[in-house]
């Protein structure tokens, strides 16, 4: 009997549910199995008739990009009675769905997990009242759920990340850093309220990336009853130092340690009496909750609704609700009343001011971040101790631009100067080191530069050889230099490498040195992901969307190149957050077959009424088969069928200010390398102390600089392993024309 699967949204939207939705119902049409979609949440699921309906191949298209969620979303008071539900499971049977994938959060899960215990029972009752045959009630004796975490919030035990969190960082990111513009003009003092009842996640990450000045979240409250003086005595310091805007940011759920409210209003008070200046509010609200979903947004939805589709499918009876979610760039599955019950003891402790717990709870990446912010709001830095060893280190930028750079650097100084250690900034990267053009800094130095992309130090892309050593080793004398921290790309790998072979020859290099990768090319050692890459992605995935909207009005292929060097990540993850139908990679070359059969899936969609065709090419993916070579063969093999443009979309991808993610990463790995100096400065000629930072199974991992020959496929400058090409089949998957395939809508 071919399986039929419900597919719905319910509770809060967020922004990826369509993403979601898509890969959900193509992975399980992709299985052979039927697909239906549940509109309006439960409330559809009780009503029935026309709010349960087929969903095809074509239908689950086009929406990568929307908002939102195109089945609806509503409360349904009556599916918390149990008659509700009687009547969800009549539907259900109606339509031989046996099967569902819930995205929504702790609530819908939880309503999900409930109909699947009452499944039997409720059949049986139905069964009594003549509602339905037993034969039918015989059919379907169990129901399988697969729950999804749709929440704006990232509330949710069992996953890193909810659907929509990284989204709304986006909204809160773009919108604090207007009103740091508009607030720095005047010297004005701005609350911002961002969403969050008993998750500060949004209020920490949000005020960390865009660096705010305050931050009140629910989870730790201010330690004092004043807190409002404590509060107002940092931020007029800071404008004694030079900040010209005062940011506060203050969760919905804000509370004091008695458990009073927090509210904006009351901040502003303290702020107009406290500081004497205007203050104005802004409630960020639902723009929170809307627009288009984030690149890391369609792909973290993408991938866990394939995940679900599988899982609702293969579920047999008695296997329980199950939890998809995503631990440390994985997918993973959990039980899912589980992950509701910890997520409740979660809230229980914020409610009921067990904030050790909350904290404890809410885990190590949350606690970090917090630790940083409070030392980088700080107006200026503790004094040093005495006696305190004090290290000067270099820092610099190498390679090309890559955006969180500046994030890098800026936590990097502060934290640094701190801890009463004294950076001193190298100019347009190995040639500053090279021509002795450095500059001490302070904690002020660095202030702004939290949001800006580009590299405000400058970077170079020169790799030092011959006589360049010598120099280096005499700037570093010269300028006492105990370490060096480097934040950039492949270039800057190769020289830190460089000095690090030259030990023996120059004893200046025998002191710290440290690599934080830096790149858009997410293609360096030691690390899973780079500060910088999801930023261009970011930047990708929003042109191509406009690209694939110019197109429709035509019969037209576009083919669209994007950077990366010899690595395919941006290719393979902007294909996944597009839609596209096809990406070249270099890792797994481009044939003469591959392209013929290319052809054909283009000429046979063509044919059939496709209007739009998305390639995407890896900029490097074959030196023969250049873009404009796939251009000139499709143009010509597509006859009158369809015409090719191309689109190289070129430095805008190296560009841009940097995401929240981008910056938090930065935050974070510029944190482990200043932890990492200060522990290997004694011990700096050891072969450990030369090391690459990086994020490694969702952990900051460190990689002695003496294994990254070994680590690096040198020709084409990459990583040999690489975890993202584990992704493949899923972008051929997705991209397939299935049933009803109506190719413009991808
Ligand atoms: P969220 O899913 O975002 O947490 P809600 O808590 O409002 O949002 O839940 C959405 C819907 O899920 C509710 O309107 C209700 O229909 C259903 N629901 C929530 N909690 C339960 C429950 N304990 N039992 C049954 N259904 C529930």
């Amino acid at each position: 009997m071919t399986k039929r699967l419900g597919v719905l949204t319910s509770g809060g939207d967020a922004q990826g549910m369509n993403a979601a939705i898509r890969s959900a119902v193509r992975a399980a049409l992709d299985r052979g199995a039927e697909v239906y979609g549940i509109y309006e949440g439960y409330q559809g699921m009780i009503q029935g008739g026309k709010y349960i309906r087929p969903v095809d191949w074509a239908a689950s298209g086009g929406i990568l990009h929307k908002g939102g969620t195109i089945f609806g979303t509503a409360r349904s008071p009556e599916f918390r009675t149990r008659d509700g539900r009687r009547k969800a499971v009549r539907n259900l049977l109606l339509y031989g769905i046996d099967r569902l994938v819930i995205i929504g959060g702790d609530g819908s899960l939880t309503g999900a997990n409930t109909l699947r215990q009452e499944w039997k029972s409720l059949c049986q009752e139905l069964v009594d009242a003549g509602e339905i045959e037993q034969s039918l009630a015989d059919a379907h004796p169990y129901l399988t759920v697969a729950g999804l975490v749709g929440s704006i919030d990232n509330d949710m035990y069992g996953t890193d990340m909810t659907i929509g969190a990284d989204s709304a960082l986006h909204r809160i990111t773009d919108a604090i850093d207007a009103i740091t513009s508009t607030a720095a003009s005047h010297q004005r003092a701005f609350v911002v309220e961002v969403m969050g009842r008993n998750c500060g996640y949004l209020a920490l990450m949000g005020a960390l990336a865009s660096g705010a000045d305050w931050v009140l979240i629910p989870e730790t409250p201010p330690n004092l009853d004043d807190w409002q003086e404590k509060m107002c005595a940092i931020l007029s310091e800071g404008r004694k130092v030079g900040r010209r805007d005062s940011i506060v940011v203050v969760a919905e759920g804000a509370q004091d340690r008695h458990g009073n409210p927090i509210t904006c209003d009351m901040v502003k008070a303290a702020l107009e009496s406290h500081l004497g200046e205007d203050a104005r509010v802004t409630v960020l609200g639902h723009v929170q909750r809307g627009g288009s979903p984030s690149a890391y947004d369609r792909v973290l939805s993408t991938l866990v609704g394939v995940a679900a589709a599988r899982i609702a499918l293969d579920a047999g009876e008695g296997d329980e609700s199950m939890l998809v979610g995503i631990h440390h760039n994985k997918i993973t599955l959990s039980p899912l009343m589980e992950c509701v019950n910890k997520t409740h003891e979660l809230n229980d402790a914020v409610r009921g001011l067990d904030f050790a717990k909350a904290m404890e709870l809410r885990g190590k990446n949350f606690q970090d971040s917090f630790r940083i912010l409070r030392t980088l709001i700080r107006s200026m830095p503790h004094p040093p101790l005495p006696g305190k060893e004090r290290i000067r280190f270099a820092i610099l930028n190498a390679s090309g631009p890559a955006p969180g750079m500046n994030a890098a650097v800026r936590v990097a100084v502060r934290l640094a100067v701190d801890k009463g250690h004294i950076p001193v900034g190298v100019f347009r990267g190995m040639r500053g080191l090279i021509t002795n053009n450095l500059q001490e800094m302070e904690w002020m130095s660095v202030n702004g530069w939290a949001p800006t992309g580009g590299s405000e130090l400058g970077t170079s892309r020169k790799v030092p050889s011959g006589g360049d050593f010598y120099a280096i080793a005499r700037t570093l004398e010269e300028h006492k230099i105990d370490a060096i921290l480097m934040v950039g790309g492949w270039a800057g790998y190769q020289s830190m490498l460089r000095l690090y072979q030259e030990r023996a020859n120059f004893p200046a290099f025998n002191i710290p040195i440290i690599c934080v990768p830096a790149t858009i090319n997410n293609n360096l050692p030691g690390t899973e992901i780079c500060i910088g890459s999801d930023t261009a992605l970011n930047s990708i995935v929003e042109v191509v969307d406009k690209i694939k909207q110019s197109a429709v009005a035509s019969n037209r292929c576009f083919i669209v190149e994007v950077m990366g060097r010899y690595c395919g990540y941006l290719a393979l993850m902007s294909a996944i957050a597009t839609g596209a139908e096809r990406v070249y990679l270099h890792e797994e070359g481009v044939t003469l077959k591959d392209l013929e059969q290319d052809i054909a899936m283009l000429r046979e969609g063509f044919e059939h009424g496709k209007r739009l065709g998305l390639m995407i090419r890896s900029e490097n993916a074959n030196p023969l088969y250049t873009t404009p070579f796939l251009a000139a063969l499709f143009e010509e093999e597509g006859g009158s069928l369809f015409d090719v443009r191309i689109s190289v979309l070129g430095h805008l991808q190296q560009g841009g200010d940097p995401t929240p993610y981008d910056r938090n990463l930065a935050t974070r790995l510029a944190a482990s390398a200043i932890d990492f100096m200060e522990t290997y400065y004694q011990k700096g000629d050891r072969d450990e102390s030369a090391t690459a930072i990086g994020l490694q199974s969702g952990n900051i991992g460190f990689t002695p600089l003496y294994e990254i020959p070994r680590l690096m496929d040198d020709k084409a400058q990459r990583p040999k392993e690489q975890w993202w090409m584990e992704l493949r089949p899923i972008a051929r998957l997705l991209a397939q024309p299935g049933p009803g395939f109506n190719a413009d809508r991808q």
